[in-house]
């Protein structure tokens, strides 16, 4: 693809995404020029600035090699995969030396040398790399973008008997055709760091403004559209990208669906459906019930249990498969056999397929009680068989996202909650409804707090039901405010610590300790163990005095 504007295609301002680019149209676009992005971003601090110049790049790609596009964004964000399918980059330093010595023909303790030097891995395979190159007699293969991010991509998913080796062929592989600052962004990919400060939202602003500017149809639509209509079309196309993306947080649907579509519609393509993690919606931390009942004045709320366990969105698909994610979006399937086998009677006749948001909090069946969160720790986390299963689990719906292959997002939760009770049952001891209580005076919120602490909960949710009370994928909303026992005064357990470590402050703390490392002492083992880190609720006085 690409190539197909006409020839006398205007641009607007000094970059143009055809001449400017060091590839032709239809070519694969060459790893180097993402290297060369990123050695320019590496060069500086300003946001703005590191957003032009991937915006550049993506243009380039979408005007001459559309087809390439995915993979640069991949490698943009240093990913290979959806970050739910849990494929991750991160390959052990002690493997890329060894790659890096075999490909240089150095010594390892050079580069160990060098690694102490110079402080990243990277850095040192580029300077061997260079080193080497009067030596090469032919000619080495130029790298190709798309050809390195599928290398990344194999190497990340190598697993089993003699996989260390593939991963070092395939890495030898691509050092050996690396030229220039290529080596360096190879290693630093391959350990999961490219370390020059991109950011994914970041990327996805770039992306954003390069699909507003360039489209497979139109080289630069700003040519004959005032500035202020650009700036608004821009603003809104970033919004649809980060709303698809939390919607669908897949790079594998969303970037083709930036060119196939393009930002105005691409809402209508990527939306929430089973099988799929939303990025979950997050609360706000209040102090007291005072701050609840300000925020909330005038609307109307629900106080529900805050339940101490690990956030559970469990999807039903339409084939009937069951999925659990994570918190972080990770697939958690593995470890909740039992929810999986139980969640089917929960369901009442006519839910075909759905997303439940849940807390997944660890029961004691005999006494019909929660139990800490520090209980559920201690359960495996993969692979779990129902029949090794110590740790008992209670999954407490509290929202209900999607219906029949309906999204209900931009319903309000008073909707939302209606919809899940009418829609799913308890199972005794399994599945129940999150404890919720529409409570409105400061007594009653602080009665409910205290009985939601007793029965070993960590304090209150309070949502809003019907006014601004949608539900914002990855948003820390003012909607959700949370009421911990521990920020409420004279509530919170204290712990008598001995601090053993400190780390020097930076910023507004260079000069004094910034955190601490506390510690505890254990008389059997007659020995200090550390128990956290403490880094905030110190005062400018207390860190002076320390
Ligand atoms: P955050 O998730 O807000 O970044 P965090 O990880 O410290 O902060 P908490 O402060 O404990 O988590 O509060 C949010 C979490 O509380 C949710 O992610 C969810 O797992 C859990 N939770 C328990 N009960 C509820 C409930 N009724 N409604 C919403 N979330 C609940």
């Amino acid at each position: 693809g690409g190539g197909s504007y006409p020839a006398d295609a205007k641009v607007k301002g000094s970059f143009h995404p055809i001449k400017d680019a060091t590839w032709n149209a239809g070519a694969p676009v060459p790893y180097r020029a993402i290297c060369d992005v990123f050695e320019k971003i590496e060069a500086t601090t300003k946001r703005l600035e590191i957003q032009e110049m991937l915006c550049n790049l993506f243009r380039s790609v979408i005007a001459l090699t559309p087809d390439d596009l995915l993979a640069t964004v991949y490698l943009a964000c240093n990913s290979v995969a959806p970050g739910f399918e849990n494929v991750e980059l991160g390959i052990g330093e002690a493997l890329l030396k060894k790659a890096i010595v075999q490909t240089t023909g150095t010594d390892l303790k050079f580069i160990q040398k060098s690694y102490v030097d110079l402080g990243d891995l990277g850095s040192v395979a580029m300077h061997y790399k260079g080193k080497q190159k009067s030596l090469m007699f032919s000619k080495p293969k130029k790298l190709m973008l798309k050809q390195v991010f599928q290398n990344f991509k194999t190497i990340a998913n190598f697993s089993g008997g003699k996989s260390q080796d593939k991963k070092i062929g395939a890495i030898k592989k691509m050092l050996v055709d690396s030229m220039g600052p290529e080596p360096k962004y190879i290693i630093r990919g391959l350990q999961g760091k490219l370390r020059i400060g991109l950011a994914e939202q970041t990327v996805l602003v770039a992306l954003a403004q390069a699909g507003t500017i360039t489209t497979t149809a139109c080289l630069d639509t700003r040519v004959g559209m005032g500035s202020d209509a650009y700036d608004a079309l821009v603003a809104q196309n970033e919004i649809n990208l980060k709303q698809a993306f939390s919607e669908l947080p897949s790079l594998d649907r969303v970037v083709p669906a930036v060119l196939s579509e393009g930002l105005a519609r691409i809402n209508e393509v990527c939306q929430l459906c089973a099988g799929y993690p939303v990025k979950p919606m997050l609360a706000k931390p209040t102090t007291g019930v005072s701050e609840v009942l300000d925020r909330f004045e005038g609307l109307e709320f629900t106080c529900e249990f805050k339940y101490d366990g690990e956030r559970g969105q469990v999807h039903l698909l339409e084939d009937g498969t069951i999925k659990v994610f994570s918190r972080n979006m990770e697939e958690n399937t593995s470890k909740y056999p039992d929810i999986i086998a139980m969640l089917p009677k929960a369901l009442k006749p006519g839910v075909s397929s759905c997303i439940m948001d849940s807390e997944v909090v660890a029961y004691d069946r005999e006494l019909k009680k929660l139990m800490p969160f520090q209980s559920l720790s201690t359960r495996s986390k993969k692979d779990t068989k129902t029949e090794d299963i110590k740790i008992q689990v209670i999954m407490c719906a509290f929202d209900l996202l999607y219906l029949n292959g309906e999204s209900l997002l931009k319903r309000p939760l008073g909707e939302r909650r209606k919809l899940l009770l009418e829609n799913f049952q308890e199972v005794e001891n399994k599945f129940t409804f999150a404890v919720g209580n529409d409570a409105t005076t400061t007594e009653e919120i602080e009665g409910f707090l205290e009985e939601s602490i007793k029965g070993n909960c960590e304090g209150l949710m309070v949502k809003t039901l019907y006014k601004d009370a949608t539900y914002e994928p990855s948003k820390r909303s003012l909607n959700w405010l949370k009421l911990k026992k521990d920020y409420l005064e004279g509530m919170g357990d204290t712990l008598d610590l001995v601090p053993i470590a400190a780390w020097l402050g930076k910023g507004k703390r260079t000069g004094r300790y910034g955190a601490y490392l506390c510690a505890c002492y254990n008389p059997d083992e007659e020995e200090y163990q550390t128990v956290c880190k403490i880094g905030t609720g110190f005062s400018d006085e207390n860190l002076e005095t320390f």
